[in-house]
């Protein structure tokens, strides 16, 4: 496929617009007939008007994946049978990875081969999930005297799912496919930010057979669409990828409901570096990360904390790498780092700088807005903040290429100083004594320590948050599998 041919395909799904949900295998508009906007972040342009949907088709995306999990035989089939149709599912994305990832990259404003490698995530990830359900065991008996007993791993039934804007098909494949390799049926709101590849998904899906109803994508804004999902009591399983404000809402309104609840929220993480690391090669996996998708990630290394006799020589390494950093449009060749995904996050990011400075914080590199010519978009340069873990740029999440940094003496007070936040998603440690490494790594309050490396995610390892960072056992593991089938105990006394 040519560039062209994938600009032609896109052109083609926007001009469909305004786009409607998926409800059903049938594309619906909003009862209401209402509308939101999702624009492309480096150019401000809008990409579609898409169909803003509320309590009233969020019954019908219910009652459709309801309908389906009874009746269309999905539930019931063979893991294998399922297989094959979830197979052909993670192959026609792959196909469609271009178009994919230039839709990803036009509505998240992420730098394209970033998105390129989200897609692939998707598909990695559901051949992960697709290739366990086949060996999981479902029925398993239970050695107990008097009884001849076990217990099934049986689907839930229909799953909500909501995503926030900065990885939105890649948390698509991490959270559904699970799911939907467990036999459940979904209902998907993707963040009113980045809608356009959820809703290219299901096209896919509708292509290659997946039966009507397994599958429903809503969209709207959170306080509408989103609100009327996460409450719903016609769901069995609720799953929120956001931030901790929200999640702590969903977890409410899901614990009237007594419906279980799986939520992936911010973080606040730390990388601790030790005296012995090679300066260059780390200050240039941390430059990377802190400006990976624009630093908008919630994992994130966003507090550096770096050991006295290194800090001047690894400060000064990181800030000549950052100055150097390729701000640009997203699509356009050699850009390192595109626009935060709208302007209001914007003013976030420019807003922490201006309240870490009031708060005492020292700007070792001043970040700001920053200009793309030809691009009305939402660009800031990288920055970097020093001083009191007790600023608040040190404190709470600020989603953007900003570090803040932080000396220590010793081993015991660097572990304290990671574990002084609210957060606990992820953490790292860099040092070339290993020993140290397993010692701190196994001492971070976090759902997950890394060594020698930042951001690290691999299908088999569990990603999950603790504390402000979540509640409900994570993704990627057999776990996550497991999380999606419920248990039912058989019994017969002898
Ligand atoms: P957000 O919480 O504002 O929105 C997330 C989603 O929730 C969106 O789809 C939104 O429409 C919806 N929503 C908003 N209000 C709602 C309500 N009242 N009821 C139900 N749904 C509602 O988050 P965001 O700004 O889109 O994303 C950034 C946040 O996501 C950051 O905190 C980031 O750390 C977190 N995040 C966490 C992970 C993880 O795996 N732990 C991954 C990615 C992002």
């Amino acid at each position: 496929m040519t560039d062209q041919d994938t600009q032609n395909a896109v052109d083609q799904f926007l001009s469909e617009a305004p786009l409607k949900g998926f409800i059903g295998g049938k594309w619906v508009p909003a009862e209401s007939g209402e509308t939101f906007t999702t624009s492309d972040p480096g150019s401000g342009q809008k990409l579609a008007d898409v169909t803003a949907m509320a309590d009233a088709d969020i019954d019908k995306a219910v009652a459709a994946a309801d309908s389906a999990f009874k009746h269309s035989g999905w539930a019931e089939m063979p893991a294998n049978e399922r297989g094959v149709l979830l197979h052909r599912l993670a192959d026609a994305v792959e196909k469609h990875r271009p178009i994919l990832a230039r839709l990803e990259s036009l509505d998240a404003g992420k730098v394209l081969s970033q998105a390129t490698g989200d897609i692939q995530n998707f598909v990695d990830t559901m051949r992960y999930f697709v290739e366990m359900s086949q060996h999981i065991q479902r029925r398993t008996p239970l050695a107990v005297a008097g009884y001849d007993a076990r217990t099934v791993r049986m689907p839930w039934g229909p799953c909500g799912f909501i995503f926030p804007w900065n990885f939105p098909f890649l948390l698509l494949g991490w959270n559904i496919a699970p799911a939907l390799a467990a036999g459940n049926t979904i209902v998907v709101k993707p963040a009113e930010d980045t809608p356009l590849s959820t809703l290219y998904f299901a096209k896919i899906a509708k292509d290659v057979g997946i039966p009507d109803g397994v599958i429903n994508v809503v969209t709207g804004y959170g306080k509408t669409a989103g609100a009327a999902l996460s409450s719903h009591p016609g769901l069995q399983r609720m799953s929120f990828t956001g931030s901790p404000e929200v999640g702590r809402m969903v977890a409410e309104v899901c614990g009237r409901n007594l419906t279980p609840v799986k939520l992936e929220l911010g973080g606040k993480g730390a990388a601790v570096l030790f005296d012995d690391v090679d300066i260059e090669d780390t200050a240039e996996k941390l430059v990377g990360a802190i400006t990976f998708h624009t630093g908008q990630v919630c994992c994130d290394a966003t507090r550096w904390l770096i050991h006295k006799p290194i800090y001047d020589r690894f400060v000064d390494a990181c800030k000549s790498r950052l100055e150097q950093v390729q701000i640009g449009y997203q699509l356009e060749n050699g850009t390192q780092m595109g626009p935060v995904v709208n302007a209001k996050q914007r003013e976030r990011v420019l807003g922490y700088l201006e309240k870490g400075q009031n708060e005492g914080a020292e700007l070792v590199l001043p970040g700001g807005a920053a200009e793309v010519s030809g691009r009305d978009g939402y660009y800031v340069k990288p920055a970097l903040l020093a001083g009191s873990l007790d600023n608040v740029a040190a404190r709470e999440e600020i989603f953007g290429p900003v570090a803040y940094l932080a000396p220590f003496d010793d081993e015991q007070q660097a572990i304290n100083m990671v574990n002084s936040s609210d957060y606990g998603l992820a953490n790292s440690v860099w040092t070339s004594d290993l020993d140290r490494a397993n010692r701190v790594a196994e001492r971070m309050i976090a759902g997950n320590s890394w060594i020698n490396a930042h951001n690290v995610f691999a299908q088999g390892v569990p990603y999950a948050g603790i504390n402000k960072s979540g509640i409900g056992g994570g993704v990627l593991s057999v776990e996550t599998y497991l999380d999606y089938t419920r248990s039912l105990s058989v019994v017969r006394p002898l």
